[in-house]
């Protein structure tokens, strides 16, 4: 069996959603001899061009007519080590992933399993989600107070994940000092406690810290956080590079930590495990470099018994669905993210929509992911 086409698509998902975020996803499609296909996402055009983009799947493109797609291994070696001179985390991991997602599809479709089968088969199913509140529009504890009723407690959910830090989110992509005022960090208090007034106390609430904050700010916040709110786990509590930060974070704080939907690839999550910095990880699974590598990291964890929880948002829907396969097929798993607002919008390119019911999503036993992208709806990437 061999590879002979890779189509490239882009789809907007502007339109349908309230995040505003003018961003792609961008999909493609690997087609065989046999006339078996598979599905890949390489990630939202969040840093990169289009342009930049189609033009290295095309090179990768390249190097994999005529290979057999069975060698999944193999093949992400052969794409990982591509761009080794350049840089090979990051864009190259998310690069990486489209090609061995699609490749996990086929494998799956030629065996008529589903992926968590070839994975070692099912710990669970349907698999445990939290929400990301993703509340565009609040902006005060009364909003999020009714928006959490609105979309979390009356969709049976049973924990979300939150940024109430306003003032912070500036500093998505522009660390400075790392401080926030003194007005910003009691508005932040103030939404988390009206969520739990109406979430109730065993609510799951999880904190985003987005990597904002100085040492001493992430202690203090975190720890107020957990004192006040009984939060699960405060999130990226530094900058990602910053592993030493994180240690005297993790030794001072109460509060659970996560990180990693930073991290690429094993070798990334290597001092986080040896080091005790984490009490959750959050591999991504196309950041991470796809199926292949995420259930990798997840078994190096599961070692360390330290849950894995993966990061989605903003991901496609072939994100989610793979990244359900391998929780599906982990012990050591803590929730997957989702978000209300992406739903619709990633079953608006799906030909049949996945189910999400109380708090859970459900995967169905057709071979490979299970589900087909409409390609009707997607536009060929530049
Ligand atoms: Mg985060």
């Amino acid at each position: 069996m061999k590879i002979t086409k890779i189509t490239p698509y882009a789809a907007d998902y502007e339109q349908t959603s309230k995040s505003k975020l003018g961003r792609k996803w961008v999909f493609l499609k690997m087609e065989t001899d046999e006339g078996i296909h598979g599905w890949g996402e390489v990630g939202s055009s969040v840093a990169v061009s289009e342009n930049f983009m189609a033009t290295a799947i095309k090179e990768v493109s390249e190097n994999l007519i005529g290979e057999n797609p069975m060698d999944t291994d193999r093949l992400w070696n052969k794409i990982f080590r591509l761009f080794s001179y350049m840089g090979s985390r990051g864009f190259t991991t998310s690069l990486t992933a489209g090609f061995d997602i699609a490749l996990w599809d086929i494998k799956g479709k030629v065996s008529g399993l589903p992926i968590y089968d070839l994975l070692g088969g099912r710990y669970r199913d349907p698999v445990r989600l939290y929400c990301n509140a993703w509340f565009p529009d609040c902006s005060t504890p009364e909003d999020y107070a009714k928006a959490a009723k609105a979309n979390l407690v009356e969709n049976g959910h049973s924990a979300c994940k939150l940024d109430p830090f306003l003032e912070m989110t500036q500093f998505h992509t522009m660390y400075q000092d790392g401080f926030i005022s003194q007005k910003g960090e009691q508005l932040g208090y103030d939404i988390v406690a009206a969520v739990r007034e109406v979430v109730g106390p065993a609510f799951e609430i999880l904190i985003d810290a987005h990597g904002h904050y100085n040492v001493p700010n992430a202690i203090r916040l975190s720890n107020n956080l957990f004192e006040q709110s009984n939060i699960t786990w405060f999130e990226e509590p530094v900058p990602p590079e910053g592993i030493n930060a994180l240690k005297q974070v993790k030794e001072n704080t109460n509060a659970p930590i996560c990180v990693g939907e930073r991290l690429y690839t094993r070798a990334d999550f290597i001092p986080i495990l040896e080091n005790n910095l984490a009490d959750y990880i959050m591999p991504d699974t196309i950041w991470t470099g796809g199926i292949s590598e995420i259930k990798k990291i997840a078994t190096m964890a599961e070692a360390y018994y330290i849950p894995i929880t993966p990061h989605v948002i903003p991901g496609g829907p072939i994100e989610l669905i793979s990244a359900a396969h391998v929780v599906s097929s982990v012990p050591n798993f803590y929730r997957l993210e989702h978000s209300h607002v992406f739903i619709p919008e990633h079953n608006n390119y799906l030909e049949e929509p996945y189910l999400i019911k109380d708090g859970h999503i459900h995967l169905n036993d057709k071979p490979g992911l299970g589900f087909e992208l409409d390609e009707t709806k997607l536009d060929k990437l530049i």
